[in-house]
């Protein structure tokens, strides 16, 4: 059967709608991607991209752009709470590229998003609608029929071989088409600036990334020098019950210990009142699809960043699900297929998170036990403990055609 011209329709255009649109694209489908908002927002700070999704994306004929707008970091400084001097720096740099092939590194999630973009829009084949007001999916026996609302009001409707929400946390696709659960709040909230290289303390390292642990709250830090800036999170805890989602850049409230730490004293100061909140929402259901409807990305298993897994899994889905959509005669059958192989993959990545948080958050004296672990593990104590997340090759998961590569999108 061709799949020359294949219409697959995608909601969200963020990073897991637009990396499925380029994998679909470059088999040959025509990919619709539905986007609520009017354009691309700068929304969020930075993104870890590690090799397990840097592979996916290179494949994808992006590894010039991404190199010319992301950082490779040396190492981690990891700062335990009240710490002077980093209690072990976790290597990265040459050491992850030549252990999975290919690079760790750090970007704006706007550049990501970005290059993405310019990627689609080289594709004559792919069609981000913007500010769509309203979109209703009806499976059928050969695929799904979609009824689309336009920016201007105008209607299309059309006949789809499936529909794929990449439409985040809150998706629609999963909750009303898929009658799965709303997403829960984890009890954490980010606190999110960039900060200008120049303003940044001097106590951090200026080409690695630095990890504060507190009791009860962490933050990380990396350098963003195609931009000038340096990303820094802060994680802390906010009851449910006082979850007002501030509109306004605000500062992080810390619940102080009996003697202030410096560097969490010297990453609030630099950040001012310039830091946005964002509830962290997790997802963790079995539901991922319907007869031709699917989910991928957050729509599918939103996370807690504890791993800096979230975007990269959604990568991952897609190099799994796009081979197998395009190789099957019905949608149905791909979308099991591929529910079974990722799955049990990202319920370890999320368990692993929720792991990280309570060891990033432990009180005194269990700080004492953790960190003599992670000192007797060395500098490369992640690369052994981390092969199976790091040098995962999804592609490979399933017996399925990728896409040719390179092809020429002019972005590489
Ligand atoms: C503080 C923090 C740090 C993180 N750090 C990392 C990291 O270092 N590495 C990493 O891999 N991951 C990280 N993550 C996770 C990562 O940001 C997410 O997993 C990733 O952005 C999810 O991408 P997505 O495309 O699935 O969803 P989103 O980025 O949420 O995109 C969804 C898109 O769908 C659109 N949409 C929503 N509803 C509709 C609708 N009804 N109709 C049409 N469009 C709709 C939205 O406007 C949006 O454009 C972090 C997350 C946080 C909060």
């Amino acid at each position: 059967m061709s799949v020359d011209g294949r219409l697959i329709y995608v909601a969200g255009a963020g990073i897991a709608g637009m990396t499925l649109a380029l994998a679909l694209a470059k088999f040959g489908a025509t990919v619709v991607v539905l986007e609520r908002n009017a354009s691309l927002q700068e929304a969020g700070a930075g993104l870890q991209v590690s090799p397990n999704g840097r592979h996916i994306l290179n494949h994808l004929g992006l590894e010039r752009p991404l190199a010319a707008r992301s950082f490779e970091p040396e190492g981690i400084d990891i700062y335990p709470f009240g710490a002077r001097r980093p209690l072990v720096t976790l290597e990265l740099g040459q050491v992850m590229r030549e252990r999975f092939g290919a690079a760790y590194s750090v970007m704006h999630r706007a550049d990501l998003a970005d290059v993405l973009h310019k990627a689609c829009k080289r594709f004559a084949n792919i069609d981000i609608l913007f500010g769509v007001r309203a979109y209703d999916v009806e499976p059928h026996a050969r695929g799904v029929a979609v009824l689309v609302e336009e920016a201007d009001g105008k209607t299309r409707s059309a006949n789809a071989f499936a529909f794929i929400g990449a439409d985040g946390v809150h998706s629609r696709t999963r909750t009303d088409l898929l009658g799965g659960p709303a997403a829960d709040y984890s009890g954490m909230a980010a606190w999110r600036t960039t900060i200008d290289e120049g303003q940044f303390p001097s106590l951090f390292s200026r080409n690695h990334t630095t990890v504060l642990w507190g009791p009860g709250y962490h933050a990380v830090t990396y350098p963003l020098p195609t931009r000038g800036e340096v990303n820094a999170v802060l994680f802390t805890r906010v009851k449910a019950a006082d979850l007002v989602r501030e509109a306004r850049p605000t500062a992080p409230k810390l619940p102080w210990a009996l003697l202030p730490d410096r560097h969490f004293a010297a990453l609030l100061a630099a950040g001012g009142r310039n830091w946005t909140y964002w509830p962290a929402f997790t997802v963790e259901t079995p539901v991922w699809h319907k007869a031709g409807i699917g989910l991928i990305g957050d729509a599918a298993h939103a996370m807690l960043p504890f791993q800096a897994q979230g975007a990269m899994m959604a990568v991952e889905d897609v190099a799994v699900l796009a081979p197998l959509l395009m190789a099957a005669d019905d949608a149905a059958p791909a979308l099991a297929r591929y529910a079974d192989v990722r799955q049990p993959r990202v319920r370890k990545v999320q368990a692993i998170s929720r792991s990280n948080g309570a060891a990033f958050h432990m009180e005194w004296p269990f700080t004492l036990g953790r960190d003599a672990v992670v000192k007797a593990q060395g500098p490369q104590g992640h690369l052994g403990r981390l092969d199976w997340l790091y040098g995962h090759d999804a592609a490979g998961s399933v017996d399925a055609p990728q896409p040719e590569k390179p092809l020429r999108t002019g972005v590489n």
